[in-house]
């Protein structure tokens, strides 16, 4: 069993010419091959094996992350014409602070002004004394391997994701956006799926589960925090469409670097019946039995038609 994982699936935008996204006809062109190639696995085929535990269908599973608007414009349609289910992982954070998440924010800021002017941004607002993580060494050179981006944007992701203190994250950001999208409230709440949008999603057939509360790098925080993290996003999400049956959750970032070995504790704890990480290989049996909240999952660029586009060059 193959699942594939989604962020942006969108048209280009032309205010945003850095802005990093899979194209919709790419997206469509894609769904094609992996029909061709592979096949998909029915949900109610999925739900058993994970359920039972037994050897997973061969076939392809499709997974949508950080609840994003692009998933109800571009992604719902496209799935009802071809009958096909997919499961959409759903940070909640955004809908408390009307603001952007973290990493949405780093998005908007190098997806309109590039990764150099970030940086130099960057460099005025945070000192040394707030990026603790920047001296684990994997942190530094594990994350971000396979991502088409040039290392000043790498710097800047690791700096702002990774390196820095979790409390300070917000800070800086707030600082950042301040700067260059002063009128970030005005465009936040149409960036994200709308409580209606979860709702349609669930009753269409669609899978929603957990992607925590504010997307965070949950190896960093203390397991107290994790577990508020975890449950404050299914209790919000529950309550919102109604229920989820049964509980999936997958990590913000996804390698196995962003969480640990409480992560998976609490998960189990919250009756969360599967999770996903990001590992480039199927999953088989044994994930099942013995890794079920950390289970395998392929980016979708490492399929044909599944590479990123910007309007500018990728540098
Ligand atoms: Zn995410």
């Amino acid at each position: 069993m193959k699942v594939i994982m989604y962020h942006y699936v969108r048209q280009d935008e032309p205010s945003l010419p850095h802005f990093r996204h899979l194209h919709i006809d790419d997206f469509r062109l894609q769904l094609d091959y992996l029909e061709r190639a592979f096949g998909f696995i029915p949900k109610d085929k999925f739900l058993a094996s994970i359920t039972d535990k037994t050897a997973p269908p061969k076939g392809v599973v499709l997974t949508f992350d950080d609840g994003l608007k692009d998933h109800a414009r571009f992604v719902l349609p496209e799935l009802q014409k071809r009958n096909l289910f997919g499961i959409f992982y759903i940070p909640t954070g955004m809908y408390q602070s009307g603001k952007l998440l973290g990493p949405h924010r780093i998005h908007m800021l190098l997806g309109k002004y590039g990764g150099e002017e970030i940086f130099g941004a960057l460099k005025n607002i945070v000192s040394d004394d707030m990026l603790p993580f920047s001296s684990r060494e994997e942190f530094k050179t594990l994350t971000y391997r396979r991502h088409q981006d040039d290392d000043t944007t790498k710097l800047v992701k690791r700096t702002l994701n990774y390196f820095i203190d979790e409390h300070y994250r917000e800070p800086v950001l707030d600082k950042l956006m301040g700067q260059f999208f002063p009128h970030e409230s005005e465009f936040a709440r149409d960036y994200y799926l709308s409580p209606e949008d979860l709702k349609k999603l669930s009753a269409e057939g669609m899978m929603v589960g957990s992607h925590g509360a504010h997307h965070a790098v949950m190896s960093k925080l203390p397991r107290a925090e994790q577990e508020e993290e975890i449950t404050s996003s299914f209790d919000l999400l529950e309550e919102t469409i109604g229920g989820l049956s049964p509980r999936t959750y997958c990590h913000p970032y996804g390698d196995p670097l962003s969480f640990d070995g409480d992560t998976l504790d609490i998960l189990k704890e919250a009756n969360c019946l599967f999770s996903f990480a990001v590992e480039a290989r199927d999953v088989e049996k044994a994930d099942l039995i013995g890794r079920p909240q950390a289970l395998p999952r392929y980016d979708c660029n490492l399929f044909p038609h599944g590479q990123v586009r910007s309007l500018a060059p990728l540098s």
